[in-house]
């Protein structure tokens, strides 16, 4: 198992990002959960949403008073090739998952309980990401608290893998969805919270950047700051439909004929093989189109560039076809950019259609979007507007620490545990004072 190392940061510093009450609230709910030991686990400590997410809430975990650990999967190509055969599966995509294959998810996943049972048995609660690391709590035993996340987007999935994964899911003690559509059948109501992930405010990608210095940036990277710009900052992946979006621009550059097309995808997350592929076919489609730029170097895309690239657009397009939640989609709209969004899944919960942003199912509407907001500086600021007053109210990171140390003091409480009181010793027991973490 590898630790993934964050950055420190302080609560206190997202006080003007919420009301008071609402943050007097978060200190006293942290307060009730002080001393309780979690760790996260997922498959990649770097690219991607939930990397993205865990890098922010698990020190903001710590500064509210919880000890909080990540830690990420032993990589390994195969297993990596069939957990993206999964993710694709539970997403809706036609197929099956071999016997072999399945055996192989299970194996290395068995092989990986081995090799954490001795650090998770100094946790009081294992927060499980994702289906990769799904199987691990059925290897483990019992522990005292585990919770398993799903960020995919399975409003359609493959039905046979859906059925495959639920026995491993009944083993937790709560699971949690981004969305009401995504809760797969069988499951126990009781046993479902959902909760849509959010973004740091002050983290390096979305901090306050003067337009000219956004400017300068992507000039660096050789895009005309005078010509009209749209990005899409999403993984190379089928899902987000990469061919979609060079579609549309080029639908919209026969009316802007200066209009300039960047697709940032870095190739940095591990658990997502698929990626390099999809770059090769997308580089095809885009031929040689010098007004077309295709970034996927860890070393030249960096936070600072993503941020400048938000600002520096007109218009962010996230053009998925499937969508947990757009991490990008919100980052975009924290940034007052109007965004022409993919008519799925969490999309449609952060996008009112004509009101914050536009959502679409053609690269003919996507084109159409993007016109009318090139075209239209009055509409384009009212909704970049509107774009940032929502993901001020519901999308950022003291809201999500809130709902997980709530789901946390729930479970907590349904188990009978409480803190601790023996000096030197930290973390939870049950109330009759036996430590419920095994050896
Ligand atoms: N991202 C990035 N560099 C890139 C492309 C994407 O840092 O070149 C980030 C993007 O800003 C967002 C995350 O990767 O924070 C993607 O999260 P999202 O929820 O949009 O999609 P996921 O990868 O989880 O499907």
């Amino acid at each position: 198992m590898i630790d993934v190392m964050t950055q420190p940061v302080d609560i206190g510093s997202y006080k003007n990002f919420v009301s008071p009450e609402f943050f007097e609230t978060l200190l006293s709910t942290g307060d009730k959960l002080k001393g309780l030991r979690v760790c996260q686990i997922n498959a990649t400590g770097s690219g991607g949403g939930v990397a993205e997410i865990l890098r922010t809430l698990i020190p903001l975990m710590r500064s509210v008073g919880l000890i909080a650990d990540w830690y990420v999967l032993p990589p390994d190509e195969e297993f990596f090739r069939i957990t993206k055969t999964i993710h694709n599966l539970l997403q809706g995509k036609e197929g099956t998952l071999s016997d072999g294959e399945l055996n192989y998810y299970l194996t290395h996943n068995e092989r990986t309980a081995l090799k954490l049972k001795g650090k998770v048995s100094q946790f009081d609660l294992m927060v499980v990401h994702d289906p990769q690391p799904l199987p691990l709590l059925s290897f483990l035993g019992r522990l005292p608290l585990s919770l398993w996340v799903c960020h995919l987007d399975t409003s359609f999935p493959n039905i046979d893998m859906e059925k495959n994964l639920v026995p491993f899911i009944k083993l937790y003690d709560g699971v949690v969805f981004s969305h009401e559509n995504y809760v797969f059948e069988g499951l126990d109501s009781g046993m479902v919270s959902i909760v849509p992930p959010a973004i740091d405010p002050l983290s390096s990608k979305n901090m306050p950047m003067s337009l000219s210095m956004a400017r300068g940036i992507v000039r660096g990277l050789g895009i005309n700051p005078r010509h009209p710009l749209i990005s899409q900052a999403s993984r190379f992946d089928p899902w987000k439909d990469p061919w979609g979006v060079i579609e549309a621009y080029r639908i919209a550059k026969k009316e802007i004929p200066e209009l300039q097309l960047a697709l940032l995808g870095v190739l940095s997350a591990s658990d997502d093989p698929e990626a390099a592929e999809v770059l090769r076919s997308v580089e095809q489609y885009a031929g040689d189109d010098p007004d077309i730029h295709l970034f996927s170097d860890p070393r030249v895309i960096r936070d600072r560039e993503v941020n400048a690239f938000q600002r520096a657009s007109q218009v962010i397009v996230q053009k998925s076809i499937r969508e947990g939640f757009g991490l990008s989609v919100a980052e975009a709209m924290w940034k007052r950019k109007p965004v022409v969004g993919g008519n799925c899944g969490g999309i449609v919960r952060q996008i009112r259609d004509g009101k914050n942003g536009f959502l679409v199912d053609s690269p003919q509407e996507c084109a159409d979007r993007i016109i009318a907001l090139l075209k239209d500086r009055k509409l384009a600021l009212r909704i970049g507007r509107a774009a940032k007053k929502s993901v001020v109210e519901s999308y950022l990171t003291p809201r999500l620490l809130m709902d997980y140390l709530v789901l946390f003091a729930q479970l907590v409480d349904t188990k009978g545990l409480v803190p601790v009181a023996n000096r030197g010793k930290r973390g939870f027991e049950l109330g009759g004072g036996e430590l419920l973490a095994t050896p």
